[in-house]
């Protein structure tokens, strides 16, 4: 994988047909840069790839990977729907212009409060558990309300190490063999059940693992349709499609992935007599991973024990290198493509040893003062940034043909203390 790096006539990198050093000058650092014509890409490409092969075809964005309202405005006006997991998430969804008909709430551990939110919203309500059946059971104004259920397929266990929603030790879902018992459940309290899902885990390069998630929810929903006569208005089979984020990793080729997925789909509405289900999923990484980079200035060099390149980011900023041990690829923005002098490692500004973007990286000469990318930074990056150190969140800035947004100011130190109240007596 080559990250497709494209320069200008400086020779600098660009985003989005933006230098990046000037980018960075200009709405300073750490910067979050998010190329719109990549996201429409992404998604026209895999919308195309699934809906040449079976017409009745939804996708539906997970947005917990990146919030920022323009992205999902972008998301919206392609005619993608939205898995949402919050009332948060439902509420950043509406104001986004999704009609709730297009949003999908897949709660866990939800709270009756919660319950009542999604309802009143008028979202559909994909259910994790029993509790939440019967708890949404005594909500009067969800009397009647189509929902359907996350069904945990048992796959992965020990083969698929990717698979890890799915599985004996994941919290999500219902069990499969409590299917049938589960939606007669639901149309004994009135519900009316009309989807079933699955999403059993994320950052997947191999068809392999997804295709024995649908051929498994495929056999429970057949199973659910014998035990109960429900006829599915959908199947819903989640995310997890996965992008390449070390130079070793490759693509995965989804035209060839969504025909096999297809095939399998039609094979399975044979054979257990279907219908026609709309075939829904629900990438998130897939849409937006590779359509941002994270912007961020070396201050330090500092000859330790090891060699160290300190940058005006860390994990509050880009969290998944510390907390997944993730790989980022990183290029100095005025020589991306310059051939590597050294091994160094990069660290973040936190007060926390694990705070390092990357251990021993092959990287060229590097000086202080100079903006370095860290590549593939739109999922699950700005979502998952914090305060912690009491550090402002970055900026996140748009672009679309030439054209530059700041769709998201940096925060200031008043943010940092925005929701804190001190008692009068300790003012004494
Ligand atoms: C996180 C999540 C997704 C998306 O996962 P990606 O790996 O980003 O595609 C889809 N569905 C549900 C229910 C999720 O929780």
């Amino acid at each position: 994988m080559d990250f497709n790096l494209k320069t200008n006539e400086k020779g600098n990198l660009t985003i989005g047909g933006v230098d990046a050093v000037e980018l960075a000058d200009h709405y300073q650092t750490p910067l979050y840069v998010i190329d719109e014509e990549r996201i429409k890409n992404n998604y026209k490409r895999l919308y195309n790839a699934f809906s040449s092969q079976y017409s009745d075809f939804k996708m539906f964005y997970a947005c917990k990977a990146n919030t920022n309202l323009a992205v999902m405005k972008i998301l919206e006006k392609e005619g993608s729907g939205i898995d949402a997991v919050s009332p948060g998430e439902i509420y950043t969804s509406l104001l986004a212009g999704f009609d709730p008909s297009r949003i999908l709430y897949t709660g866990n551990n939800v709270t009756d409060e919660e319950l009542k939110f999604a309802v009143n919203s008028g979202v559909r309500i994909n259910l994790d558990s029993i509790s939440q059946l019967k708890r949404l059971s005594k909500i009067p104004e969800a009397q009647g309300i189509e929902i359907s259920f996350r069904v945990n397929p048992m796959v992965g266990a020990g083969h698929h190490d990717h698979c890890i929603t799915g599985g004996p030790l994941s919290k999500f879902g219902i069990m499969e063999e409590e299917a049938v018992e589960v939606y007669n459940l639901a149309m004994d309290l009135g519900f009316k059940p009309v989807g079933i899902h699955t999403h059993i885990g994320s950052g997947i390069l191999d068809p392999e693992p997804f295709m024995l998630a649908v051929r498994t929810l495929m056999d429970i929903a057949g199973r659910v349709k014998q035990g109960t006569g429900i006829k599915f208005d959908f199947i819903d089979f989640g995310g997890g499609i996965g992008i390449p984020y070390t130079p070793e990793e490759s693509r995965l080729d989804i035209k060839t992935f969504a025909e096999k997925i297809t095939n399998l789909y039609k094979d399975k509405l044979k054979e257990y007599e279907l219908g026609k289900p709309t075939m829904c999923i629900e990438p998130g990484r897939y849409l937006v991973g590779d359509a941002s980079m994270l912007l961020t200035r070396v201050n330090t060099i500092k000859q330790s024990y090891r060699k160290f390149i300190g940058v005006d980011a860390g994990f509050n900023t880009l969290l998944r290198p510390t907390m997944y041990g993730s790989y980022h690829h990183i290029v100095t923005a005025k020589t991306p493509q310059a051939e590597p002098t050294q091994k160094i490692d990069i660290a973040g500004d936190v007060c926390e040893s694990g705070d390092l973007f990357a251990r021993d990286r092959p990287m060229p000469d590097i000086e202080e003062g100079e903006v370095l990318a860290i590549l593939n930074a739109g999922a699950y990056s700005f979502s998952m940034s914090s305060q912690y150190n009491s550090r402002p969140k970055a900026a996140e800035v748009l672009v679309s043909k030439d054209e530059i947004s700041l769709i998201r100011e940096r925060e200031t130190f008043a943010d940092l203390l925005s929701k804190q109240n001190v008692p009068v007596r300790l003012l004494k």
